[in-house]
Parts: structure tokens; C-alpha cells; sequence
């Protein structure tokens, strides 16, 4: 059935494959007397509008030996994939990728098919979705066509994820697809249908035997997407999360003692992680978004009189980044260290804007921050998730000063990408020594004096402090200042 009558528009279509790739792959098609469809997420992409470069072509016999002839025709590459029967070439910015009609049957044990040759509906039958399953025929007889055996083109109307087989067995077969199902959902702000939705609850455990890569893949597509919470929403009501992810489910869930109850922190930090994709597409900040409370649950105590606490969570779940990080397969480097620094120091903005803000809190946290400072901040800011108007003036109107403040200090003080003023080795060539415990000790107290702004951040400043304080352990110095 047909809803959107521009979409069956063959005209319209065809203006859409206008780019000259398209009429060399026609021709090519009508010349070899081969029947040939674009297919998959490109023809999705040009009814959803959203640009797109890679083409798949699905081949009525060997996709190989066509990609070939449109490689000669082109003068240009072609990559072939003999395992997967699959070639590709570019053309342009174009990626166009050939495969032969297949139809595939699937063990219990592997996500990869036992693939034969097929027709094009088999090959439609294969895809993941509906959506996913539109194509658009290449042929003279009906070039510009719409082939859309599973009422695609109505889901994509409905805003909706479907599979074109019993969803119990698109999803067994191969579990990825229930990752994929979520963050297409995300990306494109579709439901899941219901049907979908309880075969994912169902086929669950099946997400076992995906590599922890490709769940990683999909997980962070979510998490760049513009409001990942739809995404961690289906995660979480569906039990994936608890399976791949599961300090994060944790999060979920509020404790009542005597009548006094924590904010459910599953929810403040989906919250959180949406407020930050507002302001930043950096997927390490999102993460440090997901992350900021995570040890939450693990730090959670009543006390009396007090209420709730979660004393030293900041410090603990920085403990833990490395831990989750390692088993979602992430990277292992910088990227994990400036997660980690920031779930060290997220409490840290909200408490200097709480107090009256002393030059030296702001230094000490432009020490720690360092280039992340502003990385900082906006976590800070997107970690404000109280509905109360009031309170969410006074911290804003805190930050700003927090932010001015640390203008001032920054300027004043360059403590961005401190360095001491008086090296390690300067102390030892000063005093004589050799590495050791006076050194460390001199090389300490200097900065604690910079930060507590007793001295300024200087060499000369520094030295003469260096030499008081030597004095006072019993050191003399070989060498003068120069
Ligand atoms: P995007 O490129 O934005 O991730 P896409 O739909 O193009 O989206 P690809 O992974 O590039 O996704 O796959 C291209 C097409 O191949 C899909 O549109 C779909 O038809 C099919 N496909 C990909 N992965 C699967 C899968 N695991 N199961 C079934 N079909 C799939
Ligand atoms: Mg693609």
C-alpha cells in the first residue's frame, strides 16, 4: 500500500538519482542484460532527506562480475570481497558497493548466514527492516520504481522500525540487529513496533554472541544521536542494557528510608546526557556524561539525620572508567583519561559556585582541569536537572561567576598547562642533590604556594620561596640564582 504519493513519484525519484553514477550503472545493466536495484539505507535516506554517500547495489546474478564492468567503464578500482561476494568502488564521493541477490539461513551459534543466490524479494526478506528494505529498480522497463514488498515506505510515513520477517527470527538469527533496531529508533526518532519490541525482550541473551565491537559500534552511534535517552530508554525496558552494560542499569531505581527518597539517578543521568548533547557532539564528553555518577549506587548510604549520601562517588567511579571502558571494548588512551578526569572533577564547579569562590579553589581547579576546563564546565552545566526555576537560576547565575573567575585567575596566573617554574632538575643542580625525597618536597611545597596564591607564578617568585624553604630543611645552596 502507498501513502505518500510524492514517494511514488517515479519523476522525482529518478531527479533524486540524478548524480551521472546512476545512468552509467543503468546503462551498464540494459548493455550486460542484467536486472539490478539500488537498495538498503540509501533509498531510505532519500525519502528521510538525510545525505547520504554509500549505494548499495543488489546484482540479479554475480555482483562481482558487474561491479567489474562498471569499474572498466569508469577507469577506475575495484575492491573485491571473494568471502562475502561483495566489490566496491568510488566513484566521485560516492562508495558504491555491489552484492549478488542472496538468500541466507542462519545457525544457532554464529550471526554469520549460510548465504545462496537469490531473488530480489529474497534479498529484501534478508534485511533488518522494512525501512531497510526499500529498493529502487535500475532497469529500463520501470527505472525510477519503487520495490517495496513490506510496506516500507508506510513505516517510514508512521515513523516506525519493523522487521520484514517474524521479528522473533530476524532478531535469533542475527542479535545485532536489535542493537541496530534501537539506534536507528534513536537516530531517526522512530518507534520500535510492539512486536519488535517484546522479541528483543525475548531474544535478549541472544546479544551473547555479538562481539563486544559491534555492540560498542552501535552504542556510541546511540550516544551521538541528538537525544541518545531514547535509545537508553529502549536499552533499559527491553533488559539489553543489564546485559551489556551493567553498571549503568544500575543507576535505576530510588530508595525510600523514612520517608526520604534519592532522585532516580538512571533517569538525572539520561538527563544529563541529553542536556549535554545540546551543547557538544563530542562523543568523549557524552561519555563522561554516562559516566559522572556511575559509582552511585556503589556509594549510596542513609544517614541519620543526613538523608541520603554518596560520598566519594566522583572518586570511585573515576576508579571504575578504566574497568567499563576495558569491557565495552573502548579505547584504552587519552580519551578514557579525560573521561576519567572529569568524572573526577564534575562535583567540583558545583561545589566553588555553592561557596564563596576563593582565587585559590579556582586556581587549584584550573591546576586539575587543565585544557579540559571548558569540557568541565559543561558538564557542570548539564548536570543541573532540578525542575525548581529558583535553584536553577542561583547556579547559573553562579557558574557565570565560577566562569569569570576562572578568566581572571587564567589570565592573571596562566595556570592552564602549568608547568613549574622551577624544575626538578633546577632544585638539584641548586642545592647539590640527587633525586630524592628534598626534591619532591621542595618541588610540592613551591606549588602549593603558587595555588595558594602566597607567591606568584614566576621563576624568580619562586626561587627566593625555594630558598626560604630550604633553609627551613637544613639545605644550602651550591649555586645562586641567574
Ligand atoms: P548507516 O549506514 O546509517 O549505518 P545503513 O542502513 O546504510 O545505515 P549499513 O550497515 O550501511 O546500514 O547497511 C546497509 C544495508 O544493509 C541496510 O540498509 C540493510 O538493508 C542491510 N543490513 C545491514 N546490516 C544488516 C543486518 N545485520 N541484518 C540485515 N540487514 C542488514
Ligand atoms: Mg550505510
Amino acid at each position: 500500500m502507498q501513502t505518500n504519493p510524492q514517494a511514488h513519484d517515479t519523476k522525482s525519484l529518478l531527479q533524486k538519482i540524478s548524480a551521472p553514477i546512476f545512468k552509467i550503472l543503468a546503462d551498464t545493466a540494459q548493455q550486460t542484460n542484467t536486472e539490478i536495484y539500488v537498495i538498503g539505507g540509501f533509498v531510505r535516506d532519500i525519502y528521510l532527506e538525510r545525505p547520504s554517500k554509500d549505494i548499495d547495489v543488489v546484482v540479479l546474478g554475480n555482483g562481482i562480475a558487474f561491479a567489474e564492468k562498471v569499474g572498466q567503464k569508469l577507469k577506475t578500482n575495484v575492491a573485491v570481497f571473494k568471502n562475502f561476494g561483495t566489490a566496491m568502488l568510488k566513484h566521485a564521493d560516492l562508495e558504491v558497493e555491489f552484492v549478488g541477490a542472496r538468500k541466507e539461513s542462519y545457525r544457532a551459534d554464529s550471526r554469520k548466514p549460510i548465504v545462496e543466490n537469490g531473488t530480489l524479494e529474497d534479498d529484501q526478506l534478508r534485511r533488518d527492516f522494512t525501512i531497510n528494505a526499500l529498493a529502487i529498480s535500475l532497469n529500463k522497463d520501470n527505472c525510477g520504481d519503487v520495490v517495496d514488498p513490506f510496506n516500507g515506505l508506510e513505516d517510514l510515513e508512521n515513523k516506525l522500525i519493523r522487521t520484514p520477517l517474524d521479528p522473533v527470527v530476524t532478531f535469533s538469527d542475527d542479535p545485532l540487529r536489535m542493537m541496530r533496531a534501537i539506534r536507528f529508533a534513536t537516530q531517526l526518532d522512530f518507534k520500535i513496533d510492539e512486536a519488535a519490541i517484546e522479541a528483543i525482550k525475548s531474544q535478549k541473551e541472544r546479544i551473547k554472541i555479538v562481539s563486544k565491537e559491534r555492540i560498542s559500534d552501535e552504542l556510541n552511534k546511540i550516544i551521538l544521536a541528538k537525544k541518545p535517552s531514547i535509545g537508553f530508554n529502549y536499552l533499559f525496558d527491553t533488559g539489553l542494557l543489564e546485559l551489556i552494560f551493567p553498571q549503568m542499569a544500575k543507576l535505576y531505581g530510588v530508595d525510600i528510608v523514612k520517608g526520604r527518597a534519592h532522585k532516580d539517578n538512571f533517569y538525572h543521568t539520561l538527563q544529563v546526557l541529553d542536556n549535554i548533547c545540546e551543547t557538544t557532539d563530542d562523543l568523549w564528553l557524552r561519555w563522561a556524561a554516562i559516566l559522572h555518577d556511575i559509582a552511585k549506587p556503589v556509594t549510596k548510604r542513609f544517614e541519620e539525620g543526613h538523608g541520603w549520601t554518596f560520598h566519594g562517588h566522583e572518586d570511585k567511579g573515576a576508579r571504575m572508567v578504566p574497568q567499563i571502558f576495558s569491557q565495552l571494548k573502548l579505547p584504552l588512551n587519552e580519551k578514557m583519561k579525560f573521561v576519567q578526569k572529569l568524572v573526577l572533577l564534575h562535583l567540583r564547579p558545583i561545589v566553588l559556585a555553592q561557596d564563596k569562590i576563593t582565587d585559590s579553589a579556582v586556581r587549584r581547579l584550573l591546576f586539575e582541569a587543565g585544557e579540559d576546563i571548558e569540557a568541565l564546565m559543561l558538564l557542570c552545566n548539564a548536570d543541573v536537572t532540578t525542575k525548581n526555576e529558583y535553584k536553577i537560576k542561583k547556579y547559573r547565575n553562579n557558574f557565570e561567576l565560577v566562569k569569570q573567575k576562572l578568566k581572571d585567575v587564567e589570565e592573571r596566573d596562566q595556570l592552564r598547562n602549568w608547568q613549574p617554574p622551577i624544575s626538578g632538575n633546577d632544585i638539584m643542580q641548586t642545592f647539590g642533590l640527587t633525586a630524592g625525597k628534598e626534591v619532591g618536597l621542595l618541588k610540592n611545597a613551591i606549588r602549593e604556594a603558587i595555588l595558594e596564591g602566597d607567591i606568584q607564578n614566576s621563576y624568580d617568585e619562586a626561587f627566593g620561596f625555594m630558598l626560604k624553604k630550604a633553609e627551613e630543611l637544613g639545605l644550602k645552596a651550591v649555586k645562586q640564582n641567574d
